[in-house]
């Protein structure tokens, strides 16, 4: 037993060792990444789930490295977050769906918004106001058109500092929506505290709500709270036909997720656009 022990020890150690020179090796790429052009943004769209129009789309990093191949975000997002990076990374991704939405703007019907994500470290080591104002002077997209996704966590930490920085945020017209929400910390004053426009529904509670009756009660319960709060209410992950008419039937807004589209490169995205609608 003290032999698979140290045996285990050692699997463990040299699996760590791994990991570690990954990582190293993965967060050096990506160091290079925006010079080498290998980061794109695809969209995913975001509907109005009464009339089926689509409102605009929500902006996600894809990262085809020509060492490692495709990397998701799940993995270079928090590696970019440890290494500062996601301040250069960030301002990137901003900058591009700015342009896009700009894009849009002179191309299709009015009002397609791009929401874009932040990072809790955009937030504490950055200056988020300033970053903003220049990815709207520089693309001429209208503040009113951008939408910022933050996460819950971001408003229990340093919540002064942060209110006054949401609060500038407002000012130059831009939308702020909760990501992942009811994933978080579960106290609800911050939502009459920060100046929130949305709640997007995070997709674990979506994906059972047409079998699970507590899944079904926590959307219904979100959805009512929106409304009482004049919040938009969007669901993400919606990938059956099933997951739509629930959330119609529970008076959300908005959703996005499979059903409507993947992820999917910004010539795409225009294809669905000139087709109207994405059913
Ligand atoms: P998120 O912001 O919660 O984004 C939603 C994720 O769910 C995306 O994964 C999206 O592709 C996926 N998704 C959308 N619809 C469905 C569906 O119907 N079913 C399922 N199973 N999944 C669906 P993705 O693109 O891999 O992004 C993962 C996470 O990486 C994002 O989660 C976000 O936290 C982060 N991320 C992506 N791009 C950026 C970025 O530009 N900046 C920052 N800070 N984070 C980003
Ligand atoms: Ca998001
Ligand atoms: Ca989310
Ligand atoms: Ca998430």
């Amino acid at each position: 037993a003290k032999e698979s022990g140290r045996n285990a020890y050692r699997f463990f150690n040299e699996h760590m060792n791994t990991d570690g020179r990954r990582r190293l090796q993965l967060q050096n790429g990506l160091r290079l990444a925006i010079e080498r052009e290998e980061l794109s943004v695809h969209y995913q769209p975001q509907i109005d789930l009464a009339s089926g129009a689509i409102t605009g789309a929500e902006a996600l990093l894809r990262w085809t490295s020509r060492e490692f191949g495709e990397i998701g975000p799940n993995i270079f997002i928090p590696l970019a977050e440890q290494s500062g990076l996601i301040h250069a990374i960030g301002e990137w991704v901003l900058l591009a769906a700015c342009h896009q939405a700009e894009l849009w703007r002179q191309h299709y019907p009015p009002g397609l918004t791009v929401a874009v994500n932040l990072s809790a470290q955009q937030f504490r080591r950055g200056d988020p106001v300033a970053l903003i104002k220049r990815a709207l002077a520089a693309s001429g997209l209208p503040g009113e058109l951008l939408e910022l996704e933050i996460t819950e966590s971001m408003l229990i930490s340093e919540a002064d500092e942060v209110l006054g920085m949401l609060q500038r945020l407002k000012a130059l017209g831009v939308r702020l929506a909760i990501d992942d929400f009811g994933t978080g910390y579960s106290s609800l004053s911050y939502l009459q505290r920060f100046p929130i426009d949305k709640l997007k529904i995070d997709q674990s509670f979506v994906r059972h709500i047409a079998r699970n009756n507590d899944d079904a009660a926590i959307v219904d319960t979100i959805v009512q709270l929106g409304r009482i709060l004049k919040l938009t209410t969007i669901a993400e992950g919606v990938e059956e036909l099933q997951h739509a008419s629930f959330l119609r039937a529970a008076g959300c807004n908005e959703a996005q997720g499979y059903l409507f589209g993947k992820p999917m490169p910004a010539a795409q995205f225009a294809e669905l656009l000139a087709r109207g609608d994405a059913t």
